[in-house]
């Protein structure tokens, strides 16, 4: 009979269900502790486990792989330290993250897959198309390699990278479980946001497990019509059954909604569209970030002017929902995430004016 050959994703298991594993395997379940801190600790091999005996390293070396995330590119603005990655797995695919420094903790903007199904126009990710699934640990990774890299301490992390993290969600809940365990990375729930294009049955079910993070959703648009346009899942749940899904999810965590609102001039930053998202926002947990949009499709988006941004904020405030502009780092870098791997080339010229390792 042929030999049993998989071998298995450590670093997306648990502490409970690797301690099962090693009493099915007979292997002293007491190690799995040791293991586990090794691998968060941000041990690449198991040869590096140096106080576990010899012969368990080798055999956990046949059994298991450890996934880590090589850098490829790295890119340092200049004008405020964002950090952008581009990183490889060992299968050739790469995704983008970005670290970001705030006066309250360090960031870091994480993928999910690699590319994207979803196919917003706006969006190079989108425009790239879809190769795989991100599994929990390689998320994880992103994390790990940044944080030796920069040699500091990550407190806050957004899945807004590529990818669309509600179409992965069996991965994504268990990253989430990794990350924010006490075993784990522990980066508390209230410092996660998870950003959907609007995945609406998912947003159901995430709903169910009252996690306190802060869901983003891209609404970009105020009605159908719009949105439809610029982001084919529009079609599948229009407006109001996304807006249906958002209030659910407030109400069943406690916790706002943040919806992302990229503004594109002559396409959803009139006067009227600002009415028509306050009328249909007003009453929910909630708070919009007006982003002026990055052209990077070629689609001929073009960001809305500073003034009309400023006057779309003051109308949804005018109109009692709560907006802010925000604030763009690393503009240098192209540091949006999913905008690297499909711009590789212009953005070796952009480099010029950024350090570039
Ligand atoms: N798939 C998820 C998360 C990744 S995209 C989502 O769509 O929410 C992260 C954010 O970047 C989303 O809000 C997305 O709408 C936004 N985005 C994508 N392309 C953009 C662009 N060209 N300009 C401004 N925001 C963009
Ligand atoms: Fe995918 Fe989000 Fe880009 Fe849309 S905006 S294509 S959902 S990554």
């Amino acid at each position: 009979m042929k030999k049993e050959t998989t071998i298995r994703d450590i670093k997306s298991l648990t502490l409970v269900e690797l301690s099962e594993q090693f009493r099915d395997q007979n292997l002293p379940a007491f190690r799995a502790k040791q293991v586990y801190q090794w691998l968060y600790r941000g041990a690449v091999s198991f040869e590096e486990m140096s106080d576990l005996p010899k012969n368990l390293r080798v055999t956990l070396a046949e059994k298991y792989y450890i996934s880590v995330a090589n850098i490829e590119k790295k890119l340092v603005s200049d004008y405020d330290n964002t950090v952008k990655y581009l990183f490889s797995f060992p299968d050739g695919q790469c995704v983008e993250s970005v670290v970001m420094h705030y006066h309250h903790g360090v960031s870091i903007c994480i993928s999910t897959q690699v590319g994207c199904k979803m196919g917003c126009t706006f969006c190079a990710t989108g425009k790239s198309g879809f190769s795989r699934h991100l599994t929990a640990s390689e998320m994880i990774a992103q994390i790990q390699a940044a944080q030796q890299d920069l040699d500091l301490r990550i407190s806050n992390v957004v899945l807004m990278g590529m990818g669309e993290p509600l179409d992965n969600y069996e991965n994504v809940l268990r990253f989430l479980e990794l990350v924010s365990s006490e075993t784990g990375l522990h980066i508390g729930m209230r410092h996660i946001s998870l950003s959907t294009c609007g995945v609406v049955n998912r947003i159901y079910d995430l709903a169910k497990h009252k996690f306190q993070l802060t869901l983003s959703v891209s609404l970009h648009a105020p009605n159908d019509l719009i949105r439809s346009r610029i982001m084919p899942i529009n079609h599948k749940w229009g407006v109001d059954q996304l807006l249906a899904a958002c209030r659910h999810y407030a109400d069943a965590t406690g916790r706002r909604i943040s919806f992302e609102y990229a503004m594109m001039d002559g396409v959803n930053d009139s006067d009227a569209c600002a009415v028509e998202l306050a009328a249909r926002l007003r009453g929910t947990l909630s708070h919009v970030n007006l982003i002026p949009v990055n052209d990077v499709t070629g689609a001929g988006y073009r960001k809305s002017s500073p003034v009309r941004v400023e006057r779309f904020c003051k109308t949804l405030e005018k109109y009692g929902v709560t907006a802010t502009v925000r604030r763009t780092l690393g503009a240098d870098i192209n540091a949006s995430c999913g905008q690297l791997r499909r711009r590789q080339k212009e953005e070796v010229a952009n480099v010029e004016r950024s350090k570039f390792k």
